[in-house]
């Protein structure tokens, strides 16, 4: 059953708001899943290649000894922790290597999602309407997102509708149309997000959705404006 630690995080008044009129909103990456590993795991298979190697050997050497942080967006961040130098083209090679992967079916299966996830999701399943909507795209990357939830035991069935990009809408803005779409048919939403551009443009328009910052990585693009309950990459003390 569920714990009051979840209705205190929520900032819900008592067990009665959990009812069937609130919606659960979760994003994917950086929300249930450090994504991380992917994009080690990307990198990995980048400088096994030789070519890739031969652009800049130094630079390739370098590379192989930096770890990809949680914490980290992307690979970039690491590198510039690392204070890592390259030719242009090799930045650049890889650069594109990785988003030509990142954003495929291919390496999802390298995503660890965050401790307690999959039991806080489907306890939250079991009492209220959940969905997942993300900035992923639907054309490169839907077998291997439904492939992975099923896998790791998320809750994924016909009435979990997965909304994922059918276009090249920014994400913030993409998102803001999902959720309005959603707003006359529940009471109370409340969204599970990492990336705080996105949680001020929804707020900004929608005061009444509630949200829950995920505190892992995000694009740095803006800081949040206002104040929402944390989850730490670890959803274990909401059990
Ligand atoms: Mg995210």
């Amino acid at each position: 059953m569920i714990k009051s630690d979840i209705e205190s995080i929520l900032q819900f008044n008592s067990k009665t708001e959990l009812i069937e009129s609130t919606l659960f909103i979760f994003d994917i990456d950086s929300t249930l899943y450090n994504v991380s590993p992917r994009t080690q795991t990307i990198v990995d298979h980048f400088l096994q290649h030789s070519k890739n190697q031969d652009l800049d050997p130094e630079a390739a050497k370098d590379l192989q000894k930096i770890k990809i942080q949680k914490s980290d967006w992307g690979f970039g961040e690491a590198l510039e922790r690392e204070n890592f130098r390259s030719s242009f083209k090799f930045t650049k090679t890889l650069t594109e290597y990785w988003r030509q992967h990142f954003f495929s079916n291919d390496y999802l299966q390298f995503d660890q999602y965050y401790p307690g996830a999959v039991e806080y999701l489907n306890i939250i399943n079991s009492h209220s309407p959940l969905i997942y909507l993300t900035g992923r795209s639907r054309q490169k990357m839907e077998a291997g997102t439904i492939d992975k939830l099923k896998h790791d035991g998320f809750p994924l069935n016909a009435e979990n509708t997965l909304i994922m990009k059918e276009n090249t809408e920014a994400d913030n803005l993409y998102k803001l149309k999902v959720v309005e779409s959603y707003m006359p048919s529940y009471q109370r939403i409340v969204i599970y997000e990492n990336e705080p551009l996105i949680i001020n443009t929804i707020k900004e328009k929608c005061p009444n959705i509630h949200f829950v910052f995920i505190n892992s990585t995000h694009s740095r693009k803006e800081n949040l404006k206002y104040n929402h309950p944390v989850i730490e990459m670890d959803y274990t003390p909401l059990l």
